[in-house]
């Protein structure tokens, strides 16, 4: 039966690669041509997918629809008409193309690709372009196996990952204010879902993870804010992960984007009743996100025969700034407090997640003049929208004329760019580039405790100034 059924197919796709071959007139870069080319079948996870235009092969590349092909695997697409660009998010992974161009990033990652081909809108013939792009390339950047079957006319793109069954495999908690305790559950495969969280009243709170095994221990003890122990238990076809809490005030459970970590934020009652201090913050949650860290050094400045490295100055403004937000009543959620490497993703989930009113990132520059110099602060147009009552350009102003009241360093302004982290979170978010470390003697300021200390009150005052304003998002 399974023979048969296989011939059958190679018979119709013989007949489908003739047909078409001859009948496919396809216009690009101004001008019409005869295909003349192989026509292949494309399969993804061994399910063949109809595409608006069959894979076309340029210099023995196979360029294929993009959407057609990636956004069925689950890959976030977008589009850019005006700058012609081509944006693909896949689980971890950040690529950007160009139509006409070999240049490709891969996350901050330069690229070129390889072969003489590059990302191309073709259109068959009195129809719309598609955006097309090298099969091969964009599915090895985004993690994918790729295989060409030439007797049987047909492109396999294959996600190891698919299909495999999630294990649950690693936990971390720490707090992150003095009564929010945050935990990562970690997965070695993506899941689709995870079950609604249920609070008991005996202070259990619980969910499942369907498909998904473990090898952690049946109980593991935590004693972090609220969280007293982790339990986790196998059932049939699905893990049960419990946390025995003990003054828990609020809950929050959530997949991140990548869909492989289990965000939790688990906030206790405080012990003592608090003052609220006078310009407050009123337990609003901003997230601090110090740039880069663990094996991402970003970039690096010497002065003084010393090199410095970029996530360290992060995060020492970052605590700085934490430190004088949750001073103010503000309940300060860090995406790092240490030397360790969040994904983009993983930092606007931890905000998203937690309902955050203000996503911070915090960077320093480098250029390849020496003499470049300044502060400057980044939103994303793409999420500048008031509907929390306060805007990310807002903010970023806010940002920017409190930190020149501060500090010496030169005022570079306001500027846009399109950044995963501000662009992925919900709430207004900026990334601030604090000087640049290529120029020693900014770098000499830049490591200064002091100029440090009055960056970092600077950038709080400028949250402080609006945080009113801001809502969580719906
Ligand atoms: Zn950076």
């Amino acid at each position: 039966m399974k023979a048969k059924l296989l011939l059958l197919i190679t018979v119709v796709l013989c007949f489908f690669k003739i047909s078409s071959a001859s009948a496919l007139t396809l216009q690009y870069n101004g001008g019409q041509y005869e295909y003349t080319g192989s026509v292949y079948s494309l399969m993804v996870n061994d399910q063949y997918v109809q595409t608006s235009l069959p894979p076309i092969i340029f210099n023995d590349y196979a360029l294929v629809p993009i959407r057609d092909v990636f956004e069925a695997m689950g890959a976030t697409v977008k589009y850019i008409d005006a700058s012609q660009q081509i944006f693909i998010e896949y689980n971890d992974t950040y690529l950007r193309l160009k139509i006409g161009s070999s240049d490709a990033y891969i996350d901050a990652n330069h690229v070129t690709i390889p072969g003489n081909v590059t990302p191309m809108l073709i259109a068959e013939a009195g129809r719309d372009a598609k955006t097309m792009v090298p099969v091969r390339f964009v599915s090895e950047s985004l993690g994918l196996y790729v295989e060409f079957d030439g007797g049987n006319g047909i492109i396999k793109i294959v996600d190891s990952n698919a299909g495999k069954q999630p294990v649950l495999y690693n936990v971390k908690c720490s707090m992150f204010d003095s009564v929010t305790a945050t935990m990562e559950l970690y997965l070695d495969a993506p899941v689709q879902s995870i079950t609604t969280p249920v609070y008991t009243e005996a202070g259990v709170l619980y969910f499942d993870i369907p498909n998904a095994t473990h090898s952690l221990a049946n109980t593991t003890p935590i004693n972090t804010g609220a969280i007293k122990q982790l339990r986790v238990g196998i059932h049939d076809g699905f893990t049960r992960v419990a946390l025995d809490l003990e003054n828990c005030k609020s809950y929050n459970v959530a997949l991140s984007e990548n869909k492989k970590i289990i965000l939790i934020a688990i906030v206790k009652f405080e012990e003592t009743e608090n003052v609220t201090p006078p310009n407050s913050g009123n337990g609003k949650v901003v997230v601090i996100d110090a740039g880069h860290g663990g094996s991402d050094p970003g970039t690096s400045g010497s002065v003084g025969g010393k090199t410095y490295q970029e996530k360290d100055i992060n995060l020492s403004v970052a605590k700085k700034v934490r430190d004088i937000l949750s001073a103010n009543g503000v309940t300060v959620l860090m995406t790092r407090d240490g030397d360790t490497y969040p994904s983009l993703t993983d930092r606007s989930d931890l905000a998203n997640a937690n309902n955050a009113v203000i996503f911070a990132s915090i960077h320093s520059n480098s250029a390849s003049a020496a003499s470049a110099s300044g502060f400057e602060v980044y939103y994303s147009v793409q999420n500048n929208e008031s509907v929390t009552g306060l805007s990310s350009s807002e903010l970023a102003s806010s940002v920017v004329n409190s930190i020149s009241k501060n500090v010496s360093i030169r005022n570079r302004g306001v500027k846009t760019e399109n950044h995963v982290v501000t662009r992925t979170s919900n709430m207004p978010a900026i990334l601030i580039e604090i000087g640049f470390m290529s120029n020693p003697d900014e770098l000499s300021l830049m490591i200064s405790d002091d100029v440090q200390n009055s960056f970092a009150k600077g950038v709080a005052d400028g949250i402080l100034a609006v945080i009113n304003k801001a809502n969580p998002p719906q």
